[in-house]
């Protein structure tokens, strides 16, 4: 529909009780300029672009669409451990868009000026940032893990003052819903147990009406977020991505990756990569994430609890269950997709084995995580590569090859499936930040576009990618978040 740029909102996030939310509109922007727009997203929400990609005022927030009811959704959170209120303070949900295939998403506005829940900032996000959260986030959807995604950046034509004058901007976000396990410990907090009982019943009819009926529905409901949360992590384990503020506030319930803010790809393998500057104990390192994960979901279960049973000591056995359960299926997600970066269809005791072995030389010696595995799946073992001429990894090498040509598929099958497993191309730190540099000191978004454009299908290995695959020097490589 052109008249109205195909937008179809609901906003039954306000049939929740108003503890839960505070209407705010969007602050406007000076001088709105939409810098990158996302019509393939777009098409998939049923959105018209030839309406909206001139629209620089609605992805501004200096305009409201047809049916957009914005609000600032409420909630809390442990920020490294410590529980805290929180709430959007600079965000705001423009509205849910039906999809043309019955989906519901989030559309929500980043960097749209204070609300109720802003405490001292400004509620303002800055142009380098929100682009990398766009980059970043489309090379996750790229890659097939689970994650918000990114319609548009407009850039505000005001200064932001962070360490210096920044450029403003506003991110448009794209999630199945922003509903957190900080939302859960909020109304836990702060709610009655109607609530909370009203979020979780909103919650489960939303991301899983398939248990809207079981009997112990708060309890599976716990099960079904716990291994949306394993399948995840796992993910993000097996392609190197850090997430870098796993705090409770920044767990989606849906099982999305949300909350791009200090993340980054590792390079070299080692488990104790931390790239957030805040994170000075290495609590979201690489080899953390999972256990983390499963202290996320104990404090989710905590908020659960009652729902579960009045008196809420008489849950706590069950829910731990619950909890554990992750802690196994995080390991056996991981395994299965390790077994599949490896080119294994023949599932057996010893893979663990060998597959740890292959990660400890990795470490040893410093190999890059992403090409080492796009090595061994292109078969092209660099001669200059301190590991793959150490005589540890010849053995390795060997002993996984006997079991390759043991298994039941082909050799040719083995190799098929760790392309489909192993990404040629990811969004590296070198790189993103030389085309974030080129857009934001030059106006220039031509490098942006083409890093874009060669993360969209990251397992095609086109030549295209090859210019990006080189292994990066070693770096200290520093992100920060709220800017
Ligand atoms: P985050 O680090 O993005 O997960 O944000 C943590 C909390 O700080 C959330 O409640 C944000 O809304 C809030 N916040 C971050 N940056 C700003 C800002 N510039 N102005 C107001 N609130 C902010
Ligand atoms: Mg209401
Ligand atoms: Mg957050």
């Amino acid at each position: 529909d052109k008249q109205n740029q195909g937008w179809n909102l609901e906003n039954t996030y306000q049939q929740l009780p108003d503890l839960f939310y505070t209407n705010v509109k969007p602050v406007k922007a000076d001088a709105p300029e939409l810098v990158i727009y996302n019509e393939t997203l777009a098409a998939e929400l049923g959105l018209d672009s030839s309406a909206l990609k001139d629209e620089a005022e609605i992805f501004a927030g200096n305009k409201l669409s047809d049916g957009s009811d914005p609000i600032a959704q409420a909630y809390a959170g442990h920020q490294f451990g410590s529980f805290t209120m929180l709430g959007d303070g600079r965000a705001v949900l423009f509205g849910e868009q039906l999809t043309p295939n019955g989906k519901r998403y989030d559309i929500q506005l980043k960097g749209s000026g204070r609300t109720p829940y802003s405490r001292g900032g400004d509620g303002r996000a800055v142009l380098g940032p929100m682009l990398r959260e766009y980059l970043i986030s489309e090379a996750m959807h790229g890659l097939g893990i689970p994650t918000s995604r990114s319609l548009a950046v407009a850039a505000t034509g005001e200064t932001v003052l962070r360490e210096a004058p920044m450029p403003g901007a506003v991110l448009t976000r794209v999630a199945k819903s922003h509903i957190r396990v900080g939302t859960f410990q909020y109304a836990r907090q702060w709610g009655s147990k109607e609530d909370l009982q009203a979020l979780a019943d909103y919650s489960i009819k939303r991301h899983y009406p398939e248990i809207e009926a079981d009997k112990d529905r708060y309890l599976t409901f716990l099960y079904k977020v716990a291994d949306k949360q394993a399948a995840l992590i796992a993910d993000w384990q097996l392609k190197g991505f850090i997430h870098g503020v796993m705090n409770t506030d920044n767990v989606a319930i849906s099982g999305e990756t949300i909350d791009y803010g200090p993340c980054a790809f590792m390079d070299q393998y080692d488990r104790k990569t931390v790239f957030s500057s805040i994170d000075q104990q290495g609590r979201y390192s690489y080899g953390n994430q999972p256990g983390i994960g499963a202290w996320n979901m104990a404090r989710f279960a905590e908020s659960l609890l009652i729902l579960m049973n009045e008196d809420e000591e008489q849950a706590i056995p069950k829910a731990k269950e619950a909890v554990e359960t992750y802690v196994q299926s995080v390991e056996d997600y991981w395994l299965e997709g390790m077994r599949q970066k490896v080119g294994i269809v023949d599932k057996s005791d010893n893979d663990k084995t060998l597959i740890q072995n292959l990660l400890d030389l990795m470490e040893k010696y410093r190999a890059d995580f992403n090409n080492t595995f796009r090595s061994l799946t292109l078969q092209q073992l660099d001669a200059d590569s301190a590991l793959f001429q150490s005589s540890a990894f010849k053995e390795w090498h060997q002993a996984w090859q006997d079991k390759l040509e043991k298994q039941s598929a082909s050799l040719e099958d083995a190799y098929q499936l760790m392309k489909q497993h192993n990404p040629s191309i990811i969004p590296r730190n070198y790189l993103v930040e030389e085309v974030l540099a080129a857009a934001v000191e030059k106006g220039d978004y031509e490098p942006f576009r083409a890093l874009l454009a060669a993360l969209k299908d990251p397992y095609a290995y086109t030549e295209e990618q090859e210019k990006y695959a080189v292994n990066p020097p070693e770096q200290d490589y520093q992100t920060f978040c709220g800017t």
